[in-house]
């Protein structure tokens, strides 16, 4: 904001002096002018007079008549009326002097002098020119400068006309340079105006030293017609000055000698002012500037200060805060409003703030029962998943067991024999089968009770199975009657096995946990696959029939069936 403000001031003051300087030049060029006109024309009014009163002296009666003494002192009453008629004379037609003021150059011929010359034909004025008889008669009141005198002459002539001789006064060239000191008041010197007369050839009549007699190459005579003016650079000093012309026109009959005044001064001095009201503005327009940037700061603090401190409880509004803690001692209305509306928002904020937690609360504690509910139900899921597994494993089991004794129950070794069966023969490997049967088994349920014969079961299908090796089967076919399945085994192996599981039976009766002993005794039918034995229950059955031929040959004992069914 202090640049905006500082540029508009700085502009307006720019503009200002550029108006100013426009204006000053016109101005100052019109009053330059005028002195210009007002020099001129009184040069031509006093020429003029000059004119005049040489002429009605040359058409007095008196000069017609030889009376040189009364001539004498009708010369010198004129030079009486005006103090710069340097001399004038009366000449005889030849050009002698005959009377004179002063009685200066009487009897001298001055018939070859241009002001005698041009009267004999009429009136006559001479341009300004150097003093040459006359220098040493008259007083010279500057002898540094030369005397210098410009004259009017006239014929004087009798009634029909015939020259009778010249009347020629010598105007002191001091009179034009009077004209000009009048034309300049004394306490305007500073102003360094200068008033200048040149002829009309351009040359300096009057003017400074360093330009009298000189011809400056100045561009603006051409067009100075009556009246111009501009500025100009001048060959003397090289400065730049605001140049006013007036080319005299001359008065009334007098037809004057084609002067032409100039009047210059010095384009700084001229704009002096301009460059005052410049430095004033400038200065003016710098301070207002900074009060009003003073100002401006002073005001945007008064009004942003009470809402940076609402702006601060805004903030905390956010964390925890209490409406009171909004102030509300605002310097002008608009923040005390703001303060107010604020206060209302924090409080409704606040309460949102404080339903929200209790909802919240609620809403956590929902989830964390749910979450359980849930967790205890996974729970139970598994639970009664794993029950159903071991169900059905156990269901398995016990599809797959026989109840009493733990081996494989008699469907089960069906389907298992079945395969291992198509397997061996396919690899060619040799299979075998052993049928078991206790002997007399019912007596000993008879003697001891069905749930020794119980006991002595399970311990006859302990015993087979511990006498077989890991990838065999035992099975209890019902009753007391087993089966085992031999791989690998071919018939003299499976002969020895079902030989080894005989003794072992005989050898060492069943032990009950009463410490009682039952001996016991068992039948064995072995019988080897064959290539024609394409299903297990043909083996079985050769294996049955061996078991029978055992029994009937006396029990405790192993027969053995012929392979492939050729028995
Ligand atoms: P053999 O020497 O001719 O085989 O005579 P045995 O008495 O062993 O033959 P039998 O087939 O006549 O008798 C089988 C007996 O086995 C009949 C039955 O009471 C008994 N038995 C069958 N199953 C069970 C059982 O599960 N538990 C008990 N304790 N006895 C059973
Ligand atoms: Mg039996
Ligand atoms: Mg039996």
């Amino acid at each position: 904001m202090t640049a905006l403000t500082l540029g508009t001031v700085v502009v307006l003051a720019l503009v200002v002096d550029a108006l100013a300087g426009r204006r000053a030049r016109l101005d100052i060029g019109r009053d330059l002018r005028e002195v210009a006109f007002q020099m001129s024309d009184k040069l031509d009014r006093s020429m003029f007079e000059r004119w005049r009163d040489i002429r009605i002296m040359a058409q007095r009666p008196l000069l017609r008549r030889p009376e040189t003494a009364a001539q004498r002192e009708a010369l010198m009453a004129l030079q009486n009326t005006y103090p710069d008629y340097a001399w004038i004379g009366i000449t005889d037609p030849q050009g002698r002097v005959t009377a004179a003021t002063g009685r200066l150059l009487e009897g001298q011929d001055v018939s070859a002098r241009p002001w005698f010359v041009g009267a004999m034909s009429g009136p006559f004025v001479g341009d300004v020119h150097k003093a040459l008889l006359l220098e040493r008669l008259l007083d010279n009141p500057d002898p540094g400068a030369p005397l210098r005198f410009v004259d009017v002459a006239m014929p004087v002539q009798d009634e029909a006309g015939r020259l009778l001789g010249v009347v020629g006064a010598h105007l002191s060239w001091r009179w034009a340079d009077d004209i000009r000191r009048s034309l300049i008041a004394p306490g305007e010197a500073h102003t360094e105006t200068e008033i200048m007369v040149l002829g009309p050839d351009g040359t300096v009549l009057l003017g400074p030293e360093s330009l009298e007699a000189s011809k400056p190459a100045l561009a603006g005579l051409a067009r100075a017609g009556t009246m111009a003016s501009g500025v100009e650079t001048w060959p003397d000093d090289g400065r730049d000055y605001l140049t006013a012309y007036h080319a005299g026109q001359g008065f009334r009959d007098y037809p004057g000698l084609g002067w032409i005044v100039v009047v210059r001064q010095p384009l700084d001095v001229a704009l002096a002012p301009v460059a005052d009201l410049r430095r004033l503005i400038l200065t003016g327009a710098v301070t207002i500037a900074a009060i009003a940037c003073g100002v401006a700061l002073w005001l945007a603090g008064w009004i942003a200060r009470p809402l940076n401190r609402l702006n601060l409880a805004a903030q905390r509004a956010g964390e925890s805060s209490a409406p009171g803690d909004v102030p509300a001692d605002g310097s002008y209305r608009e923040v005390r409003d703001l303060a107010l509306a604020l206060r209302r928002m924090i409080r409704a904020l606040t309460e949102k703030r404080v339903a929200l937690e209790a909802a919240n609360a609620g809403l956590e504690a929902r989830v964390a029962e749910r979450t359980a509910a849930l967790t205890a139900e996974i729970e139970e899921r598994r639970r009664i998943e794993r029950d159903r597994e071991d169900l059905i494993h156990r269901l398995k089991q016990m599809a797959e067991t026989d109840f009493l004794t733990g081996v494989m129950n008699r469907r089960s070794f069906f389907d298992v024999a079945s395969r291992d069966l198509t397997i061996a023969l396919h690899h060619g490997s040799p299979l075998a089968v052993v049928m078991l049967d206790l002997d007399h088994f019912k007596q000993i349920n008879d003697r001891y009770g069905h749930g020794v014969g119980d006991e002595v079961l399970r311990s006859v299908a302990e015993r087979c199975r511990s006498a077989i090796r890991g990838g065999d089967l035992v099975a209890r076919m019902g009753g007391e009657e087993f089966v085992i399945l031999l791989h690998h085994a071919a018939a003299d192996a499976a002969a020895a096995l079902a030989e080894r599981l005989r003794v072992a039976l005989a050898g060492t009766p069943v032990a009950l946990s009463d410490g009682r002993a039952i001996p016991i005794t068992a039948s064995l039918g072995v019988a080897v696959a064959g290539p024609d034995d394409t299903t297990i229950d043909e083996l079985m059955t050769r294996a049955d029939a061996a078991l029978y031929r055992a029994k009937a040959a006396g029990r405790n004992r192993v027969a053995a069936a012929a392979v492939g069914g050729s028995a």
